[in-house]
C-alpha cells in the first residue's frame, strides 16, 4: 500500500483514485484541493497531469466523457496508467479531452506541465525546451517554452558549440 502521509505531510493527491473522486466527481477545484490536504494547488496540478486526470482550465470546462473513457481510459483492460515513452523518451499522457492532444488522445506530459504552470494552452507554433536536455525530466523548473523557430535555432547552436568544444579537445 502506498504510503499516505511522509514527513506528517498529507500525500492523498498522490493516489489517482483518492484525487479523481476530488476534482472529478466532487467538481473541486485544485485550490480546494490543495487547502484541504496542505499543498500548493500548483502541486495538485501537476498530480493532475501525473495521474493524467483532464484539467479544466480557466472557464473551459472538459467534462470527461464515460463512454470515451470506458473505451481508451481506465476501465479498458489495455489501460496502463495513461502514459506512455515514446522511443525517444518523452513521456506522453491520455487526455483526450485536451484540445492539444494527438488523434490517438495523447499530449507530451512536458506541454502539460507548461500550461499547468502558465495557466493556458500552448499555441501550436509554440514548443517546449528541456534546459537541462533530458527529455523526460518535465519538472516545471526545467521547462521554457520556445516559438518553434527560435527553438531550431537554439538546438542547432547547441550542436555547433558542441562540436567546437570537441575539436578544441582534439589532441
Ligand atoms: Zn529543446
Amino acid at each position: 500500500m502506498a504510503a499516505t502521509k511522509f514527513l506528517g505531510k498529507d500525500l492523498r493527491y498522490r493516489n489517482r483514485d483518492w484525487l479523481y473522486a476530488r476534482y472529478i466527481d466532487e467538481q473541486m477545484t485544485t485550490q480546494e484541493i490543495g487547502r484541504l490536504i496542505g499543498a500548493g494547488h500548483s502541486t495538485i496540478g501537476e498530480w493532475l497531469i501525473i495521474h493524467g486526470i483532464p484539467r479544466r482550465l480557466g472557464k473551459a470546462v472538459y467534462a470527461t466523457d464515460r463512454s470515451r473513457e470506458k473505451r481508451f481510459g481506465k476501465r479498458n483492460p489495455h489501460w496502463r496508467g495513461g502514459e506512455y515513452r515514446n522511443g525517444d523518451g518523452r513521456v506522453y499522457i491520455f487526455q483526450p479531452d485536451h484540445p492539444g492532444s494527438w488523434v490517438t488522445g495523447y499530449v507530451a506530459r512536458a506541454r502539460l506541465m507548461m500550461e499547468n504552470k502558465l495557466g493556458r494552452y500552448l499555441r501550436n507554433n509554440e514548443d517546449v525546451h528541456h534546459i537541462n536536455h533530458i527529455v523526460d525530466d518535465d519538472d516545471p523548473e526545467n521547462l521554457m517554452v520556445l516559438s518553434r523557430s527560435k527553438h531550431s535555432s537554439l538546438h542547432a547552436k547547441e550542436r555547433s558549440a558542441r562540436r567546437s568544444v570537441q575539436l578544441s579537445c582534439q589532441p
